[in-house]
């Protein structure tokens, strides 16, 4: 029979975290269960930093962004020795099952904490939207409505000054956050990992455009990939006589008030991940596929290729050409 259980939020941090922690701590004590939240992440658990969770300790945070448990990033909690610590903290407290909220990195170390007994759910906790056992990411749509939102505004200055502008958004090595940005933004070019555009294509493309009277541009492009779009932007006005400007979105993309469907998804999963602990199972992940709530074991959830959106990829060039 589990008693008591922990939530903590790793990696970077996402809208709609809250939203996961709050379901999280909801149902457990629905379900009879002591509830602890650790603060900052992995590095609460190796040095003891955790509270005693009631109702009122997740009230009235659906609505804000950033996670109130704070995250972090640990690079020594990949050592088996810090990680002992942890567990040994764990089991002074009498925790014995832990949901953690976060990337691919973070469900490495869960599936490593379960290994050595303490049973973890993985809750895909990030903006990016890179993990391949669920079709949306709690974070990524908020995210997606901020950079729409910064776009629109961007394209207000770039139809009245006629220029190209190039804007970088999120995503780390995954191109989602750009791809779906750029399309519902009807971008002139979207510039990914998997749809790279060679900058002699984009010149050949921005030229034709200028000749055709379209006097602006926008060209949304995945962070990563240029390692200067301001130098890129320069090198693109240049050959094509388009005054350029690259825009990189920045931080502002990582904040804000959660949207619906993420907080829906931020519920639903994290209900989900007590209901799995509550079984036993632990070196899990959660993820929605399908508009169903499911789970994978880790290992194999990482394993998992990345569905690249072809359909999506098809309409770049259906719909923004
Ligand atoms: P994001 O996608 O936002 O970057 P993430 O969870 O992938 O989130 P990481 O910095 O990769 O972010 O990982 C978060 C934390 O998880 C690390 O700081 C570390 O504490 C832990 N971690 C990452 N990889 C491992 C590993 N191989 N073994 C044990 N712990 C790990």
């Amino acid at each position: 029979m589990l008693h008591k259980i922990g939530v903590l939020t790793s990696g970077g941090d996402a809208p709609g975290m809250n939203c996961a922690i709050r379901a999280v701590v909801r149902a457990g004590l629905r379900f009879g269960l002591e509830v602890y939240g650790i603060n900052d992440g992995y590095r609460g658990l190796v040095e003891d930093d955790m509270v005693k969770m009631d109702r009122s300790s997740v009230s009235r945070i659906v609505n804000r962004g950033g996670t109130i448990l704070r995250t972090a990033r640990l690079r020594e909690f990949k050592e088996e020795s810090v990680r002992q610590k942890a567990v040994d903290n764990l089991r002074r407290r009498g925790i014995e099952a832990l949901v953690v909220i976060g990337g691919d990195g973070s469900y490495m170390g869960a599936k490593k904490l379960t290994e050595m007994g303490i049973n973890c759910v993985g809750l895909p906790g990030t903006i990016d939207n890179d993990i391949a056992s669920t079709d949306y990411t709690i974070g990524f749509d908020t995210c997606l409505n901020t950079i729409i939102e910064s776009v629109d505004k961007i394209r207000d200055t770039t139809e009245s000054h006629e220029r190209c502008a190039i804007i970088e958004v999120m995503g780390n090595h995954c191109g989602d956050l750009a791809l779906f940005s750029g399309i519902a933004e009807g971008a002139e070019m979207i510039i990914t990992p998997d749809h790279p555009v060679p900058e002699e294509e984009v010149i050949r493309e921005l030229i034709a455009l200028k000749a055709s009277k379209r006097a602006m541009a926008m060209i949304i492009v995945c962070e990563k990939i240029y390692p200067n779009i301001h130098e890129f932007a320069e090198r693109i006005g240049q050959a094509t006589g388009f005054e350029t400007k690259a825009e990189v979105l920045g931080r502002v993309q990582r904040g804000g008030t959660p949207s619906g469907f993420d907080r829906v998804l931020a519920a639903r999963m994290g209900a989900y991940a007590v209901d799995c602990l509550l079984e036993g199972k632990g070196g899990i992940c959660v993820g929605m596929v399908n508009n169903k709530i499911v789970d994978y074991d880790i290992y194999e959830a990482l394993q998992l290729p990345r569905d690249k959106h072809a359909s999506m990829l098809r309409l770049i060039n259906i719909l923004n050409k």
